[in-house]
């Protein structure tokens, strides 16, 4: 479903990805895990169109995200279809990132009725049976500055499933949340990973969450992955001796 190919992207000297080649097929829950500044973030841009690579494809169920075919040649892509292929893709950030001037239900209808096309009925339909499954149905009509950051944060998740993603990013949705706030959003995730088929591509630091939802897990430093497998192998039995200091620094 994604695939990337000899992705290499720079800020100045800086070669945050460098030669990266991976894929995740579809349905998969993986993880990135690596030490900060390694490149994990900048994956999830890359597929959010928020930065371009400077070599590489990307691939998303088959169409190429930065470039499209024409006359046999590859060529880079124009806004119309980064478009399209971006419809198939959500993300929840770490800071939310609501917009703070529209209430609950119309951060979750916007995108919807703008990009989709739904009718405002359809979409609202579509918002409180998600409401619904976040747990937020009584604050339907409250701005995000009225709820606590776990209530935003699931807000966040619910706008981004509403547009019936194939893909869902997670960008550390944890980390600007106080403690005890945490684990409700994690046990939301989890029940969207086992009763959805949503493919998703999780950054995170909660080792825990990543064992209990991920199907593989990768291991990035300096813009590589270093290794890669199932979580029961990368948590109990690293191979490479980064992962392992890695593992001992945050477990
Ligand atoms: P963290 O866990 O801290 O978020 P990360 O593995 O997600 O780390 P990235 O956020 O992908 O790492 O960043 C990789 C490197 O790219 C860092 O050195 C960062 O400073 C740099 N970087 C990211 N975005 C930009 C930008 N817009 N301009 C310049 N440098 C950037």
């Amino acid at each position: 479903l994604i695939r990337f190919d000899n992705v290499t992207k720079r800020f100045g000297d800086n070669v945050v990805l460098d030669d990266l080649c991976f894929d995740v097929s579809s349905g998969k829950h993986v993880t990135l895990i690596g030490p900060s500044g390694s490149g994990k973030t900048t994956i999830l841009r890359l597929l959010m169109t928020l930065v371009e690579p400077d070599s590489g494809t990307v691939k998303v169920s088959g169409d190429y995200l930065f470039h499209e075919e024409r006359n046999g040649k590859l060529e880079p892509a124009g806004e119309s279809h980064i478009r399209e292929v971006r419809k198939n893709i959500g993300m929840v950030f770490q800071q939310f990132n609501l917009f703070p001037n529209m209430k609950v239900i119309r951060n979750i209808t916007e995108a919807p009725v703008h990009v989709l096309g739904l009718s405002k009925e359809e979409a609202e339909s579509r918002a409180r049976e998600l409401l619904e499954l976040v747990g937020l149905t009584e604050h339907i009509d409250k701005y995000p500055s009225q709820l606590s950051g776990g209530q935003q944060q699931r807000v966040a998740i619910a706008r981004a499933l509403a547009m019936r993603p194939q893909i869902l990013l997670l960008d550390e949705v944890t980390s600007a949340l106080d403690p005890e706030l945490v684990a409700g959003v994690l046990d939301l995730l989890r029940d969207i990973a086992q009763t959805t088929d949503i493919t998703m591509l999780c950054v995170t630091h909660e080792m825990n969450f990543a064992r209990d939802i991920s199907d593989d897990v990768l291991m990035f430093d300096a813009g590589k992955i270093i290794e890669s497998g199932p979580p029961e192998k990368i948590f109990s039995e690293p191979e490479h001796e980064r992962t392992q200091q890695f593992l001992n620094a945050i477990l």
